[in-house]
Formats: C-alpha cells, sequence, structure tokens
C-alpha cells in the first residue's frame, strides 16, 4: 500500500475500545472531531471476563448507553469457591455480564454516531506527536494511547514478575441447566496461582475467564487444554461448570498481564487510558471501569487544557486508580496463594460486610 503522511490538528485516539470509544464520545460531543482508530474493521470479541461492575454501568447510563437495552445479563450477586469452601455476598449494585463484541459494538457506534470519525489503521509505533500506522502515518499534538492489553512499539509498560500472569478464555455456548446454574451471579474460584471467573452473557453463552501464573500452564506442558482439563478435576465446583464444554472449544488466550501497573508519568501530549494507563487485578472485574474513567477523564483535561493538560491529566488518574489498584492487588495476591484462598473464602461467608467493604474499595471513583 501506498504510504502518505498526513497531518492532523484533531486529537488522535489510537484503540478503539472501551477507553478510546469514550474518549471520542465525549470529545466529539463537545465539537473536538476526534480521529479514532483501530487495527480492526469487523468488532472482534476482545478477551475479557466480560462482566461490567455497577460503576461502569453507571458511568455507560451518563452517555445514553443503558446495558439491559443491548442484552446485558444483569448480575447482583457474588459467588466465591476455593476447594471445598463457598460464599456469597449481594453485589452493592447491580453489575452486567456482557460480551466484548457487545459492547465494543455499541461504543464504537455511539462514538461515530456523536461525531468521531473512524478509520481502521494498526499502529506499529508511537513517538511524540507521532503514529506510525500500517496505512499511513499521523500527526497530532495530542494522541490518546488506548491500544490496552497490546503494547505499542516505544511505549511498552515494564513487566517485572519472574511468573507473569496470563489470560485464558473459554465461551461454552448456551444450553439447558448451564444458564439456571449461573443466573444473576459472576462466579470466582479461586486455584492456588489463579481464577477463573464465569458469567453468562448476552447471547446466553458463559465466559469464562481465568487469569494464572504462567507456571501453572507450563505445569500443564504448556497446553491450555490440559490445564483447563486439570483444574477441573481438582476443583468440583469449576468442574461443575466446564462439564458443561462440548468438544474442542477455541480457548484465547494473551499472555504477560502487569497487573498493578499504574503510568504515574507521561510526555507533553500523550495521554495515557484505559489498561495503558493502569491495570487492576482482574478478579475486581473494574478494568472496564476504569478504562471508562480514563477516557471520559482525559477528554475532559483535554477540552479544559489542550494538549497540555496530559501530565495533570495523567497524575489524577494515577491518583484516582491507586486505592481500587491496590486494594484489588492485595485481594489478587491472597485469592492466588496456596493457603489463604480457602480461609478467604470462608471469611466472606462468615462476614458478608467485609465482602461488601473490599467490593466498593475496590471501585474507581472520580
Ligand atoms: C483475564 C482478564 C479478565 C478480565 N475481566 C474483566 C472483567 O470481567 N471486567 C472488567 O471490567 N475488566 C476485565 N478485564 C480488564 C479489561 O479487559 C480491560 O481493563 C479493558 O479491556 C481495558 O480497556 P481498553 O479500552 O484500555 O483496552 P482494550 O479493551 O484492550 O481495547 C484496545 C483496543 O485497541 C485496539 N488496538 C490494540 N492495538 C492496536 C494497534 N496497534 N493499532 C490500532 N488499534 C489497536 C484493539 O483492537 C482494541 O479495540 C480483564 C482482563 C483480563 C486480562
Amino acid at each position: 500500500m501506498c504510504r502518505s503522511a498526513a497531518v492532523s490538528d484533531p486529537p488522535l485516539i489510537l484503540g478503539a475500545g472501551p477507553a478510546g470509544s469514550m474518549a471520542a464520545i465525549t470529545l466529539a460531543r463537545a465539537g473536538a472531531s476526534p480521529i479514532l482508530i483501530d487495527r480492526d474493521a469487523k468488532v472482534g470479541d476482545a478477551l475479557c471476563g466480560g462482566f461490567l461492575s455497577w460503576r461502569s454501568a453507571e458511568r455507560l447510563r451518563g452517555i445514553g448507553l443503558n446495558l439491559p437495552d443491548i442484552g446485558a445479563h444483569p448480575v447482583n450477586r457474588l459467588a466465591l469457591y476455593a476447594g471445598a469452601a463457598e460464599a456469597q455476598a449481594n453485589l452493592p449494585e447491580t453489575g452486567y455480564g456482557l460480551s466484548r463484541r457487545g459492547l465494543d459494538t455499541a461504543m464504537r457506534a455511539l462514538a461515530v454516531a456523536s461525531g468521531a470519525e473512524l478509520q481502521i489503521d494498526r499502529i506499529r509505533s508511537l513517538s511524540p506527536g507521532a503514529a506510525e500506522g500500517e496505512r499511513q502515518d499521523w500527526r497530532s499534538d495530542s494522541i490518546f494511547l488506548a491500544a490496552g492489553k497490546h503494547d505499542v512499539r516505544g511505549y511498552s509498560r515494564p513487566r517485572q514478575s519472574d511468573d507473569p500472569a496470563l489470560g485464558l478464555r473459554i465461551r461454552i455456548p448456551a444450553q439447558a441447566g448451564l444458564g439456571e446454574l449461573l443466573a444473576g451471579k459472576i462466579e470466582l474460584h479461586l486455584f492456588p496461582g489463579g481464577y477463573a471467573g464465569i458469567v453468562c452473557q448476552d447471547d446466553g453463552s458463559a465466559n469464562i475467564c481465568l487469569a494464572l501464573r504462567k507456571s501453572m500452564l507450563a505445569g500443564a506442558g504448556g497446553d491450555p487444554r490440559m490445564l483447563l482439563d486439570r483444574l477441573a478435576d481438582e476443583h468440583p465446583h469449576f468442574g461443575r461448570r466446564m462439564a458443561f464444554a462440548v468438544p474442542d472449544l477455541p480457548i484465547d488466550s494473551i499472555g504477560a498481564v502487569p497487573y498493578g501497573w499504574i503510568a504515574q508519568r507521561t510526555e507533553p501530549g500523550l495521554f495515557r487510558l484505559g489498561d495503558q494507563a493502569a491495570v487492576i487485578p482482574s478478579l475486581a472485574g473494574e478494568g472496564m471501569s476504569i478504562a471508562l474513567t480514563s477516557g471520559a477523564m482525559a477528554a475532559k483535561f483535554w477540552l479544559e487544557g489542550g494538549s497540555s493538560a496530559a501530565e495533570h491529566y495523567q497524575r489524577a488518574l494515577a491518583s484516582a486508580a491507586r486505592r481500587p489498584v491496590g486494594v484489588a492487588k492485595l485481594i489478587w495476591e491472597t485469592a492466588e496463594s496456596n493457603r489463604l484462598g480457602p480461609p478467604l473464602v470462608k471469611l466472606a461467608g462468615l462476614a458478608p460486610w467485609l465482602t461488601n467493604l473490599a467490593m466498593r474499595a475496590s471501585r474507581i471513583g472520580a
């Protein structure tokens, strides 16, 4: 393809996930004419637990997107499992189960309807004021980096763990018995070395998403299917859900998720959003809320101060993310520990108020 150098004054948003689309909607509605760039012309189904917290739902309602209207499955309870221990607690407010395809499609459409220009290009690398795409080079003094789980060359997030977390996801199609088992709840199954989150989605399928240490996969010979079978054998509650899986369902994976990382600084004109700004351990179910909050917040700072507001924005977001990310990290490290998972679930059963407190403390404000 012929490369052309395009000079673009409007803000450039790299990535049309929840963070990028939220920024695009907010900017476009204020008349800023943003350009929203995504590598995929057809919205995919990003690897994600698919649980939207009440805080995410509130943010989306604020831009006119009512989750039940797009088929989201209401969730009112958290069910926890570790070994033989089991506990349930009511969510502080209603959350939802929704496929990422459903959410991202609705948000992209809203961004375009609000006046954002959608462009399809895969950004290969980034430098101050410029993004090199596969189709063309993009320039702007205001770049919103919202590429989520995928780092862009030049701006990789640090990976410090010897045994990094990785994500796996399998979707079990809707069937009799499965929907009844999961109705109205988000389940977290804790294992030594990780967890699985299970929630029903808009099409009635069960989204089973795991975050596990890489060593667990290595222990299963690097074979995700063998690892899932092993977990199903060793953990009866999880096994009962996996028994609905039909053979050869695809398993998606993502490596080295930098849980707990928060961008403390940025450079002039670069607004880091969503997972490119803060990565909350996913068992909190708050990543999309942070993405939405960061998109709206960055747009607001830009509208008030232009490209020079980037540093102020980044510090404000880091400060808002500190408590929820810290709380979620503490819970994740306790939950995945060999000895502490089952006592944690027992404690949650004895003191639901404590579970409620933890759920509230791991939400982002602002
Ligand atoms: C195992 C796991 C389970 C999770 N479960 C939950 C959950 O249940 N609830 C929750 O709230 N959060 C959950 N999360 C976190 C959540 O998925 C993320 O926090 C959220 O997706 C971040 O949104 P984002 O917009 O920053 O990035 P993404 O959702 O990753 O979107 C990024 C967008 O950028 C595009 N893109 C990427 N690279 C490029 C490029 N080079 N050029 C152009 N476009 C590009 C992609 O196509 C995509 O559209 C989970 C995360 C993991 C790892």
